[in-house]
């Protein structure tokens, strides 16, 4: 069961129902992401954030926790390890755990919210993330500053856009091994418009207003827990979405959901099938840790689903890598 005030919903059926094909219900037999959650502390405090991350945030993710995730990409042949927050870089030992991961990975995901990349001590990331070829993944709510800072902080564009040119400068969004992707909410309480027009929107303007260029664009549709789950209900608008991602729900998009493939490891070790099941406290049914999961064969898993699943299965879908289908 998931966040209460949308199991709440007697008008919505439970998640589970929505499944013809039962195997889908469960995780792939081999994992190919392995998602580590490095902490809930960040820099910013954005109204749309499932994590509830923000500057007074504590919770972090110890070296031994991580030790045991390196231990786990050493046993099994993950595709990508993709480190997130908070913003993760943060985390007193996110160099090390980066730097380790790249050794045994090929491909190394950071989610950052590029404001970070500016602060002091953290200006040296953009050549750091270069030399261990990292992908880096950054959230940009929209190509205009009066919507992203509305979502984000008073300067957040403007910061972020002279982030997005110290990438640039160092070969981020310009050589073809340097990948830079940005993220798309949508401001408020409705789903994402169609991503590959939304790309070539976001490519034109950023190009012709900042000169500033970039991989990819991911949108992903806002899941209604953590601080914009608050946001709906006091809004008064909680019921009114959940009614707009039911309503939108496209069955062809349950056989991507991101939970069919990846683990997502908390800051304390417990396991989960994804970043929103965590930041909804639902965690993996036998309540494993890491540690639990180390020197054994993977397998199977029947993931567990709540309300707040829909975000994933309306229109063309939405993941931690965007739209799931026709993109
Ligand atoms: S959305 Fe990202 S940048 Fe914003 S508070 Fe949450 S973790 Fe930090
Ligand atoms: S929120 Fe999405 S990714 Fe997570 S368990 Fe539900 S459907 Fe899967």
């Amino acid at each position: 069961m998931g966040d209460a005030r949308l199991e709440r919903l007697d008008g919505i059926p439970a998640f589970e129902t929505k499944f013809g094909d039962q195997a889908l219900m469960d995780t792939a037999e081999r994992l190919s992401v392995l998602q580590i959650n490095v902490g809930k502390r960040c820099n910013l405090a954005c109204k749309h954030c499932h994590v509830e991350a923000g500057p007074n945030r504590t919770e972090e993710m110890s070296r031994e926790v991580m030790e045991a995730c390196l231990r786990l990409l050493e046993e099994n042949p993950f595709a990508t390890v993709d480190i997130t927050g908070g913003a993760p870089e943060l985390n007193p030992h996110f160099r090390w755990l980066v730097g380790e991961c790249a050794k045994g990975c090929a491909h190394v995901i950071v989610r950052t919210n590029l404001v970070i990349l500016l602060e002091e001590g953290y200006t040296d990331l953009p050549e750091f993330y270069r030399d261990h070829r990292v992908n880096v993944v950054c959230s940009l709510p929209h190509y205009t500053a009066k919507n992203t800072d509305r979502m984000r902080g008073e300067q957040v564009f403007r910061r972020s856009i002279e982030a997005m040119k110290r990438l640039n400068e160092v070969g981020y969004g310009q050589e073809p091994e340097l990948v830079l992707d940005l993220v798309y909410n949508p401001g408020g309480a409705f789903l994402p418009p169609s991503q590959t027009a939304m790309e070539a929107e976001y490519k034109e303007h950023l190009l012709r207003e900042y000169g500033v260029s970039f991989s990819h664009l991911f949108t992903i549709t806002n899941n209604p827990i953590g601080r914009f789950g608050a946001f709906l209900e006091r809004s008064g608008n909680l019921e009114d979405y959940m009614y707009r991602l039911y309503g939108a729900f496209n069955a062809s998009t349950l056989e991507s959901m991101m939970c069919r493939f990846q683990v997502s490891v908390g800051w304390d070790g417990r396991l989960y099938n994804c970043d929103f099941n965590q930041a909804a406290d639902l965690p993996m049914a036998d309540g494993a840790t890491i540690f639990d999961w180390t020197g054994k064969p993977m397998a199977k898993q029947r993931i567990r689903f709540g309300k707040h699943c829909y975000a994933c299965t309306a229109g063309q879908g939405s993941s931690c890598g965007g739209a799931t289908e026709g993109v």
